[in-house]
């Protein structure tokens, strides 16, 4: 049975879909298998995998409305070392088309528990809203993993996210919590950001991830490759640093 996680945060360009790819990538080098679901109509994780969005045959727009199975429909990714359920600009219609359909909240949970043996990890790439696409995630979920950047106004858009997981624990999806809060883009040498991470550890104790990911050029970089920066450059700091997060979380779900 796969752990299954999102990747959430509502505010956008804090560093969801690269923490998507780079932490697939970083558990697949140390041995787990892993599905990547994108679930943003921008299609950016599924490029940065090295998925083509232009020329999918089925996406997992086709899996929510239910044409095909995730079987059918997701793609290996070989140099990233991962299969990817991909999207693309198709799937901003399924806002509106899945308001009609039946258990419109859990589509997609029950297409991911016919693959779910197949995988050690099933990570998912959020989008940035609180939105009938990030609902099927977060109900598919075990937990939530909330990338972060340390600036001032980090923790407000916080208690949004929190309310909300809070809401779908109470009605739809009783398992589900917050594994943690990763620091990302982070910058020693700003003071600020040391300040807000410090708030960070005193407001939220160990569920901030011991893992620091730095800002790292490289990272910024390799999508433009079709690469994970994990497989684009490991050699590089922010590679280094996915991979120490991948074994950060594969001890956290065995403890
Ligand atoms: P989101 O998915 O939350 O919108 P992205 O992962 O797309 O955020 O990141 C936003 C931008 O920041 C992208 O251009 C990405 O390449 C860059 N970025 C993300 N993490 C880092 C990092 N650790 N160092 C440098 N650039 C980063
Ligand atoms: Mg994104």
């Amino acid at each position: 049975m796969a752990k299954i996680f999102c990747i959430a945060n509502q505010k956008g360009g804090v560093g969801k879909t690269t923490t998507a790819i780079n932490l697939s990538a970083g558990l697949a080098k140390v041995g787990q298998r892993v599905l990547l679901v994108d679930l943003d109509p921008q299609g950016n994780a599924t490029m940065g995998s090295g998925a083509d969005k232009r020329t999918l045959t089925h996406t997992v727009y086709d899996v929510l409305l239910g044409s095909v199975g995730v079987a059918e429909a997701r793609v290996n990714c070989e140099k990233s070392g991962f299969d990817v359920l991909g999207a693309n600009r198709e799937l901003s219609g399924a806002e509106v088309e899945l308001v009609g359909l039946e258990a419109r909240e859990t589509r997609l949970r029950d297409a991911l528990a016919l693959v779910d043996a197949e995988y050690d990890f099933i990570l998912i790439d959020c989008p940035p809203s609180l939105s009938m696409l990030t609902l099927n995630g977060l109900c598919s979920a075990h937990g939530v993993v909330v990338p972060m950047q340390c600036e001032y106004f980090a923790l407000e858009g916080l208690s949004d996210l929190v309310n909300t997981i809070k809401q779908v624990r109470a009605n739809l999806n009783r398992k589900l919590q917050v594994i943690g809060l990763l620091r990302i883009m982070f910058d020693p040498r700003i003071t600020l950001q040391n300040q807000v991470s410090d708030q960070l550890k005193a407001h939220f104790g160990d569920k901030v991830f011991d893992t620091v990911i730095p800002r790292n050029v490289r990272l910024a970089e390799a999508p433009s490759y079709g690469l994970p920066g994990v497989v684009f450059d490991p050699a590089s700091r922010g590679a280094k640093a996915f991979v120490s997060f991948a074994e950060e979380m594969v001890a956290r779900i065995q403890r």
